[in-house]
């Protein structure tokens, strides 16, 4: 691939251009939310380096992400979901916290051993959660074993790192890195930061006794063919793993949400979400690293999940919780359908836009 180069990112193009779209498109939603309410809270369990854990998973309402707000990511509805304005009060953000003890009180027997924290957003960046709400969450959960809180690079910052540990908690930061391709981070998912901000993060988390990263990459952003998709994915797994400080991999699928610009090719015609053939292939070829490897395909086997024929989803899909579970690769042998072989011939053939040939 060729480099980019800076005349592609003035006004009007590249990234700009992006940005201006994305704008329109989420213009189109006027849905408003409660910011006493976390968008959502569930409890699940994890592969974390200390075992399999159970998790009680928080995503809370913060004002959404700036990025997004400047036009944001090609694929990312969250911020659809945030409450209007920008910002919620250190109360609120409480409130939604109190609401997800509740939750965990009402549906467990115990307490869960991780919380992960999601903001759609970054949950480190003061004008979304303020350092007094920070530090407040940091000891509510001071008696569970990890915590995992969602960010940008730019934020990860050792001393609000230290808050965490310092309670006894294992700490890691989730970037949603996307990919370790910087021209596909830019061009086709629309994310500003390059992969040296990815590793100076991992630095700066794994400089804490207790702090690490852990990466989320996307698997098929819109503008790649499924091949390359697949090619993209394995050589981020491995590239994000031989970095210090990064001991786990989510590698998920893009899916279709809604106000994005991934919805408007997909209903023009021009994006498939990936098949999960192409995520099994991925956790196959990657099984090797050091390091833990998972995926949590949303919504598949629907249209605007990853999906492969409609006959054979779940049973991928399970074949893939397996491997979360247990990263062994044989769980994939244990999986056939027909639809293998078109979505072979989709790898070998499919070709991403190249329009026009000539003008
Ligand atoms: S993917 Fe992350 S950085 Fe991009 S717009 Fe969504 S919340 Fe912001
Ligand atoms: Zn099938």
């Amino acid at each position: 691939m060729s480099q980019p180069s800076p005349e592609v990112y003035e006004e009007g193009k590249g990234m700009d251009a992006h940005n201006k779209v994305m704008r329109e498109v989420r213009s189109r939603n006027d849905a408003s939310y409660d910011p006493r309410e976390p968008t959502r809270v569930w409890l699940d369990e994890d592969n974390t380096p200390d075992w399999f854990v159970t998790s009680l998973t928080i995503i809370l309402n913060t004002g959404g992400c700036r990025w997004a707000r400047a036009g944001g990511c090609t694929m990312c509805g969250y911020v659809a979901e945030s409450v209007d304005g920008g910002s919620v009060a250190h109360e609120d953000l409480m409130a939604q916290i109190d609401a997800c003890l509740d939750h965990e009180a009402e549906n467990a027997d115990d307490p869960a051993q991780q919380i992960k924290i999601y903001t759609s957003g970054s949950f480190l960046d003061e004008r979304e959660v303020p350092a007094e709400t920070r530090q407040a969450i940091a000891e509510t959960f001071g008696d569970r074993d990890r915590i995992v809180v969602e960010s940008l690079p730019d934020f990860v910052d050792r001393e609000k790192i230290r808050e965490f540990t310092e309670q006894g908690l294992q700490t890691d930061v989730a970037i949603g890195l996307e990919t370790a391709t910087d021209r596909v981070r830019r061009d086709c998912v629309n994310k500003y930061f390059d992969f040296a901000d990815f590793e100076a993060a991992c630095a700066e988390a794994s400089a804490v006794d207790g702090g690490a990263i852990k990466a989320y990459l996307l698997m098929k952003p819109p503008f790649l063919s499924e091949g390359e998709a697949v090619e993209d994915m394995k050589r981020s797994v491995r590239r994000c793993l031989d970095v210090e400080g990064c001991h786990t991999v989510s590698m998920n699928p893009c899916n279709v949400q809604n106000y994005t610009m991934v919805e408007d090719l997909y209903h023009d015609g021009g994006y498939r979400p990936p098949w999960l053939w192409s995520v099994a292939e991925v956790l196959e070829d990657t099984a090797d690293v050091d390091g833990i490897v998972v995926s949590d395909p949303v919504g598949h086997g629907s249209d605007r999940g990853p999906h492969n024929c409609g006959d054979c989803d779940d049973r991928v899909q399970r074949a893939i919780k397996d491997f979360d579970e247990r990263q062994d690769p044989s769980v994939f042998d244990q999986v056939s359908c027909e639809c293998e072989r078109t979505w072979e011939a989709v790898v070998e053939r499919e070709r991403s836009y190249s329009l026009p040939l000539a003008r």
